[in-house]
């Protein structure tokens, strides 16, 4: 068999590793690249491969570099199944046409300004593409063997990154009856957070592709919990409003959670929560249906009929309509928007209109990519251009750091530990190339493996 790294390699965007296999051909994720143009401009590049060609399709997680890339393979000839687990399929169903709406969103502005080099300028996907992804997607439930092709088998183990997110461990038959394994990590979620199973020990295999994502980072021993209660207090004694940008899957869920469990302790007061975010409702929704994926505490509280990610003192603004009734709002009170840099989407509305009032709080609580305005603004800038207007910051704005869906350079070390044979074979995927030498080399040192990392476009022959 042969595996040629189409996405992530030496980034964290565009996961796509393409098996091929005589006439066999899969993908094991079908992300976007995402950030910077030049990443972007990947999304355009054609496949080695005809899209029509490719069989079948194995997804990890709905994130959208590891998903968002399914339309436009649907557009391009794919018709073959797309595997899932069912959280997974869920998830998409919301993210997917959210995906195409921005495409198709982000062509209309470029015509409309002129500034594209291609004229019209095209959505790199529709809204008609990403209903067809969605048809193809086959759920398969965790530990199920499925076959992907005669003599080629498959099943999902829980990696507790997102709702649905799994591992994919590959087994092959190869001469003589022998079955080979490959085992492909995807983003390994963290151990002792809130809401879901924590990530399944990699059980050993022949083959091991790793992320590495925080391969060379460490999250921090601060509770972040705790953090959290302590920047609201003073929030609510500058008497204003706490606007909290977070992440629609996970992170909103997260902290709704957190923010529950200080109000029951009596760490914060009960003040109205307002979740802002039309993705954010629907992720929390399937966050509380898809009950088998909690983990023990949870479990406790629905037992107890108390849904911690869904508190009664809790609001939704589902409409635009009930979104810009929060304006008049004068504290105290708690609004989580989207999106979590505030790279769009509703919170960019309520920035503008809390930023100049010193009494008003701004809390990051993910991660601030360079060049988003959620970094310009926990950088310390004094005025922000929002909506084509400079905004004055007047706000405290803060952070909330340690919170991240992704298991950090110990918690990695701590998913190797329970293995019941080495692999043969190691190959870091999904990171800066810094973050996968560091650990290569901690792999190296502890564990004496000799770990790859493939750039993008290399096949490694299995
Ligand atoms: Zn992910």
């Amino acid at each position: 068999m042969e595996i040629t790294v189409l996405g992530a390699g030496r980034c964290v965007t565009g996961s796509k590793y393409l098996l091929a296999c005589k006439n066999f051909h899969a993908l094991v994720d079908c992300g976007l690249f995402q950030g910077p143009a030049a990443n972007r401009r990947l999304n355009w590049k054609p496949l080695p491969h005809a899209a029509h060609a490719v069989n079948a399709v194995v997804l990890t997680h709905a994130h959208i570099d590891h998903s968002g890339f399914l339309p436009r393979l649907c557009r391009q000839g794919f018709s073959g199944p797309v595997y899932c687990t069912p959280p997974t399929k869920a998830l998409l169903g919301v993210l997917l046409p959210d995906s195409a709406h921005i495409n198709e969103e982000e062509a209309r502005y470029a015509n409309k300004e002129g500034y594209s080099k291609h004229k019209p300028a095209l959505p790199l996907y529709r809204m008609a593409d990403a209903r067809e992804a969605l048809r193809r997607l086959q759920p398969v439930a965790f530990h199920e063997w499925q076959e992907l092709h005669p003599g080629i088998r498959f099943r999902f183990n829980r990696q507790g990154h997102i709702l649905g997110a799994a591992a994919v461990e590959l087994e092959t038959k190869v001469s003589g009856g022998k079955r080979k394994t490959i085992y492909f990590s995807g983003d390994i979620g963290r151990y002792g957070v809130p809401i879901l199973r924590e990530p399944e020990p990699y059980p050993g295999s022949d083959v091991l592709f790793m992320e590495s994502t925080y391969g060379n980072r460490f999250h921090g021993d601060e509770d972040p919990s705790a953090v959290l209660a302590e920047e609201i207090r003073a929030g609510l004694d500058r008497g204003g409003v706490i606007l909290i940008p977070a992440f629609a899957i996970d992170r909103t869920q997260e902290i709704l959670y957190m923010l529950h469990e200080l109000m029951v302790d009596g760490d914060l007061p009960e003040i109205p929560v307002y979740l802002d975010s039309p993705m954010g409702i629907e992720a929390t929704a399937l966050y509380t249906r898809f009950i088998a994926e909690h983990d023990a505490e949870m479990r406790q509280y629905f037992s107890e009929q108390m849904n911690p990610i869904f508190p009664p003192n809790l609001q939704v603004t589902r409409t635009s309509r009930d979104s810009r009734k929060l304006n008049s709002i004068d504290g105290p009170a708690i609004i989580i928007s989207a999106s979590g840099m505030a790279t769009g989407g509703r919170i960019l509305h309520h920035l503008k209109l809390r930023l100049p009032d010193e009494r008003n709080t701004v809390l990051f609580v993910g991660y601030q990519a360079r060049g988003t305005k959620g970094r310009r603004l926990i950088e310390g800038e004094e005025r922000i251009r929002l909506h084509g207007q400079w905004i004055p910051v007047k706000a405290h704005v803060s952070r909330v750091s340690g919170l991240s869906a992704h298991a950090d350079a110990g918690e990695l070390m701590i998913w190797l530990d329970r293995r019941k044979r080495e692999p043969e074979r190691v190959v870091l995927i999904h990171g800066e190339y810094e973050a996968q030498q560091a650990l290569a080399e901690r792999l190296q040192k502890e564990l004496g493996w000799d770990p790859s990392i493939p750039d993008l476009g290399e096949t490694l022959s299995i």
